[in-house]
């Protein structure tokens, strides 16, 4: 598709870490082609703070929908456009814990996406089924099973994009994970019990990432440092964690943040398809998941994922964590797309890089959102 040159500016452009004024983005077929200084003459100075584009690596549904129930590109483009309102404008559709028919029919779903929209939908989470029961969280615990080929191919298709893979590693064995990474595949350790030396290893093998930090894993003890420690010690690898006020109490939140710095934190939302739906209570496999306020249950009173889009995330980090707002901005662009492997083109404004931007407000709430340089939000 050709577009036509075009240019966008703000009050406020994050850049290099830092906010600029008098600055103007030149927008061509998709991407910067530069940043220029602002000209009075011919642009317009959008009010507000404008950031790159959100990108989630853990979004189970919006607008209604669950991935799982609805594994096609229709539910791929509802779950999308619900949180692309809220400023993610690259996502990695989330499947959870289930039959290997539904991880096949949402591949299919996500490879047709991809053919038609090819930056908004980046790839794929399998989150599980490889997990350990006894931390299983709402995931069914009678699809929680072995890998088998019938599950590998699926996960190692190369029409999908990145494949983002959590599993339990005291359910596969480092030398898989080691099998699985050299496949191309990320790995992502969560919903697990394991001991922290079981986690070095799964590191060691070469997984890089920890699912929902805090939740659904083994906690930091004074004997047992457990995957919240080994978490919080692995210096190169990154941590998902959900800044809802629900699952993650703020003082915990601050501290990982602090102990693994900006750079190794990733804000998800884990969100259910509440998030863009005014519905207080939706199905979810053989139940429901009840809304209050901004806690989601099961009807046992199982904490059943989020109702949290991308923009309070970072507005969570900035106002009750106390974080500068460009490195609250970062946890939700520019460290997502180096642990997914696209920091070359996603998560930064600078040139060469896609003209995905969303404009905050002064309450940091979401005025404008642009995809490839197209307003699709407003
Ligand atoms: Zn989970």
């Amino acid at each position: 598709m050709e577009f036509e040159m075009h240019r966008l500016s703000a009050q406020k452009i994050l850049i290099d870490n830092r906010w600029e004024p008098g600055k103007s983005i030149v927008i061509k077929d998709g991407v910067i082609k530069d940043i220029v200084t602002f000209n009075p003459y011919t642009d317009k100075c959008l009010e507000g703070w404008l950031v790159p584009g959100f990108i989630d690596v853990q979004v189970n549904g919006g607008g209604g929908v669950l991935f799982n129930s609805d594994p096609t590109n229709n539910g791929v483009q509802t779950i999308m456009s619900a949180h692309r309102k809220f400023g993610t404008t690259s996502m990695l559709p989330t499947i959870i814990t289930d039959t290997a028919e539904t991880m096949r029919k949402a591949a299919d779903a996500i490879a047709l996406a991809r053919s038609e929209d090819q930056n908004g939908i980046v790839g794929v989470h399998f989150e599980g089924p490889f997990l350990d029961t006894t931390k299983k969280g709402i995931h069914k615990e009678e699809f929680i099973r072995e890998l088998s080929d019938e599950e590998l191919d699926v996960i190692t298709r190369k029409d999908i994009g990145k494949v983002l893979l959590t599993v339990a590693p005291d359910r596969i064995p480092p030398d898989v994970i080691k099998a699985l990474v050299n496949q191309g595949i990320i790995i992502s350790l969560g919903h697990s019990n394991a001991t922290f030396e079981q986690v070095v290893m799964a590191i060691e093998a070469g997984a890089t990432g920890f699912t929902h930090l805090f939740n659904a894993m083994s906690p930091l003890t004074s004997r047992e440092p457990g995957m919240v420690g080994a978490a919080m010690n692995a210096k190169s690898a990154y941590a998902g964690i959900i800044l809802d006020g629900e699952h993650v109490h703020p003082i915990s939140a601050k501290l990982a943040i602090q102990a693994k710095g900006i750079d190794r934190i990733m804000l998800v939302t884990d969100a259910m398809p509440h998030v863009g739906s005014e519905a207080s209570s939706l199905p979810f496999f053989d139940t429901n998941i009840e809304r209050q306020d901004n806690r989601l249950t099961t009807p046992d009173g199982t904490l059943a994922g989020s109702c949290l889009n991308m923009a309070s995330a970072i507005k969570y980090a900035y106002e009750q964590l106390g974080f500068p707002l460009h490195d609250c901005v970062d946890m939700a662009t520019r460290v997502p797309a180096t642990f997914l492997g696209l920091e070359n083109s996603k998560g930064k404004i600078a040139k060469t890089f896609d003209a995905d931007f969303v404009l905050l407000n002064d309450e940091l709430l979401v005025s404008k959102v642009y995809k490839n340089g197209t307003l699709v939000h407003d």
